[in-house]
């Protein structure tokens, strides 16, 4: 698949071609939710509307994990991934995590609005993460984002204790299971890994079972100049038993 033209011309939510129609009608934005009159829809039925199809990032993961009621974070983080508004690298995949596990976590709970205000918090908090924070402070932001996911999820502050030791102890995990895979920086293996170590931590500390979709085979080397290839995990199927 060539990533760049699927995204050029395709329809942004399933890749699918688009049909253009004579006659405009009303169509409702598959991301934002509000009717337009238009006059393009894809094979599938979507409609994305012009504000949306020009999103930044950060944006489309939170009008898409509001609305989203998968509680998969691992498939919703490749979904998002593979979508033309976040790049191969970027400070994105700092907001993404945290905001895929808080959507999981609370699509579990059936509370929409705790999830809601959730993500809007993580975002202002992942978005203090700049890009290139993992070699430069030694602290990938990925690992950053399941710290903010328990801190928000257990509403821990600086005063806290149980939740602050959880919080702190979930960056720790997960950045020790990003460092172990070694560098160069990958955006997509570090968000891997540390929704699996999320998913994990879940399970012990909190009694919430998430069940992943096992066996990623990393579909975006080609992408990323840098890929380990057959020495990344994710290069043929990753089926860590957890
Ligand atoms: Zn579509
Ligand atoms: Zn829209």
């Amino acid at each position: 698949m060539d990533h760049e033209d699927y995204h050029k011309n395709d329809c942004l939510i399933c890749g699918g071609k688009l049909i253009y129609k004579e006659d405009y009608e009303k169509m409702t934005c598959y991301i934002c939710g509000k009717t337009y009159d238009s006059n393009v829809e894809c094979i599938n039925g979507h409609y994305v509307c012009d504000t949306c199809h020009s999103l930044p990032a950060n944006d489309f993961i939170e009008r898409y994990c509001i609305k989203d009621e998968s509680v998969d974070p691992l498939n919703l983080a490749i979904y998002l991934m593979d979508r033309p508004f976040i790049k191969m690298h970027g400070p994105e995949h700092h907001f993404l995590v945290p905001a895929v596990l808080l959507t999981s976590y609370y699509n579990i709970k059936k509370d929409a609005e705790m999830k809601k205000n959730k993500i809007k918090m993580a975002r202002k908090r992942a978005e203090k993460v700049p890009g290139g924070f993992c070699g430069y402070y030694g602290d990938c932001g990925a690992a950053v984002g399941t710290g903010i996911f328990i801190s928000l999820i257990t509403d821990a502050t600086p005063l806290s204790r149980i939740e602050w030791r959880l919080s702190n102890l979930m960056t720790a995990k997960s950045l020790y299971s990003i460092a172990n895979a070694g560098g160069p920086r990958c955006c997509k293996r570090n968000t891997y890994l540390a929704i699996i170590e999320a998913t994990d931590f879940l399970k012990k500390y909190f009694d919430v079972v998430i069940f992943l979709n096992r066996g990623i085979h990393c579909h975006f080397s080609q992408l990323n100049r840098e890929c380990l290839k057959e020495d990344c995990i994710f290069n043929s199927t990753y089926d860590k038993n957890y």
